[in-house]
């Protein structure tokens, strides 16, 4: 089984993912194929004294997505990792929402194919919202929507493991129609799980 860890809601005043991941689970209810060689581990809050208040931080004050791996006293943030320390996932995706872009986007970071499965997942998406084609976005160099840095202290895996999983950060457009963010996720995220069971068979085949 693949071990694919999904969270949502770490910045409070972003449900989008929440809705998102609750949309994903009545899919799977329907049909539990879509899933199909997968143990799912979905995290959709994160934050929840955050999404509470509507906050991007939680009660305390801090973002919790720069509090990762820095020995960080914050609850959610060490419960957090030790889920992702204790399941070594394979693959590791965060759902966000930005309210300074107008298209989708998103962040890679861990094993080299990432980037080929963000890659579809956005070009997935794009059924519902467009692309955030611009040059730079949120201060980091993009390319098609695609960022290969990211911030300090993000909800990522253990630093420094040599057979890192794939990890993907999806971005939407918080100003668009909310159903066409939790749509676009929704997609997104299907794409990836079926690009990353056929990259494995593939692989397995070899
Ligand atoms: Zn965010």
């Amino acid at each position: 089984m693949i071990r694919l860890g999904i969270f949502a809601g770490i910045h409070g005043d972003e449900p989008e993912g929440t809705l998102a991941l609750g949309r994903l689970l009545r899919l799977l209810e329907q049909d539990s194929q879509i899933a199909r060689g997968y143990a799912l581990f979905l995290y959709p809050l994160c934050n929840p004294t955050g999404l509470a208040a509507g906050t991007r931080e939680s009660q305390t004050g801090k973002d919790l997505n720069r509090e990762f791996w820095r020995n960080s006293a914050e609850p959610e943030v060490r419960f957090l990792e030790s889920e992702i320390y204790s399941h070594a996932f394979d693959g590791i995706i965060t759902l966000h929402s930005d309210d300074t872009s107008d298209g989708l986007y998103g962040f890679v970071n861990g094993a080299v194919l990432s980037e080929n499965l963000l890659a579809p997942a956005l070009r997935a998406g794009e059924k519902y919202l467009p692309r955030d084609r611009r040059h730079i976005i949120d201060g980091f160099p993009a390319n098609n929507g695609i960022i290969y840095r990211s911030y300090d202290g993000v909800l990522r895996s253990v630093p420094g493991l040599s057979r890192p999983p794939f990890e993907l950060t999806l971005e939407t457009p918080q100003r668009a129609p909310l159903y066409l963010q939790v749509e676009a996720f929704v997609i997104a995220l299907r794409t990836v799980l079926n690009e990353y069971r056929a990259l494995i068979s593939i692989g397995q085949n070899i």
